[in-house]
């Protein structure tokens, strides 16, 4: 925990969702977290929800993003989704280079650091995700990989890097149920912060994501590097997301 750094609690509801049902959710998201101050809350949508989400979350601390976007900024890119586009509805921030993307959709860490940059020319937070695979971490080898998906990252230079959050998400950890212990993650964030830190840009909020859940998120969020949550399966419940946002 850092006196400089705020806490900040992002849900990922990843493709999930219909209008009928986020109604209720942004309902209950609203009547739950419509106070909080000194957490940054927000929850990235699908593409098509973005517009449902700015009407029910407007005027709410509760910020919304999307959860991929182009690295072009308009053109003949069929099926992308530019960052200005997102910026018309609102959003503030966007994930980039989640686990998900990397791996079903053959992201490398030079589009992601191409994404980060482009939702950083509209005007958005890029929230970078890295994170190592099972045999990465048995191997021995997770601070080389995180260093190498952060290195075209950080190559952008430190006034672009500050203006981002990282997200360290061990892939053997996301919708598993298994949670990277709070040692094992803090291991990993201050590496992480170490990087930054060379990179100039030292303060920039670094969530853990992975299996989070109200009973174990106040004792990751504890640890000295560890600035709060990227949160998927327990986004899509209002008070396990709020209760998480309390932990934080
Ligand atoms: P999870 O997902 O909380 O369901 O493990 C986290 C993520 O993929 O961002």
């Amino acid at each position: 925990t850092s006196a400089l750094r705020r806490k900040c609690v992002l849900g990922n509801w990843k493709m999930n969702g219909s209008l009928a049902a986020n109604a209720s959710l942004l309902e209950a998201l609203v009547a739950a977290l419509g106070k909080v101050q000194n957490v940054d809350v927000g929850v990235a949508v699908p593409f098509p929800y973005l517009a449902q989400a700015q009407q029910a979350l407007g005027g709410s601390p509760v910020r919304w993003g999307a959860q991929d976007v182009s690295a072009h900024a308009s053109g003949a890119y069929t099926g992308e989704v530019a960052g200005p586009m997102l910026v018309d509805f609102g959003a503030s921030f966007v994930l980039v280079g989640h686990s998900e993307r990397r791996s079903l959709h053959g992201e490398t860490s030079d589009v992601v650091a191409d994404k980060a940059k482009a939702a950083l020319a509209a005007g958005l937070t890029p929230v970078v995700c890295v994170g190592e695979t099972l045999a990465e971490r048995e191997a021995g080898t997770t601070l080389a990989v995180i260093g190498e998906q952060l290195a075209p990252v950080l190559a952008l230079g430190a006034d672009a890097v500050k203006r981002m959050i990282v997200a360290y998400e061990p892939v053997w950890a996301i919708g598993t149920g298994r949670t990277a212990s709070p040692e094992q993650a803090q291991e990993v964030h201050a590496a992480i912060r170490e990087r930054l830190r060379q990179a100039g840009a030292g303060e920039v909020q670094v969530l853990y994501g992975g299996s989070v859940k109200a009973a174990n998120a106040a004792s990751l969020f504890a640890m000295a590097d560890i600035d709060g949550g990227l949160v998927g399966g327990a986004s899509l419940d209002a008070q396990d997301f709020a209760g998480i946002v309390a932990a934080a």
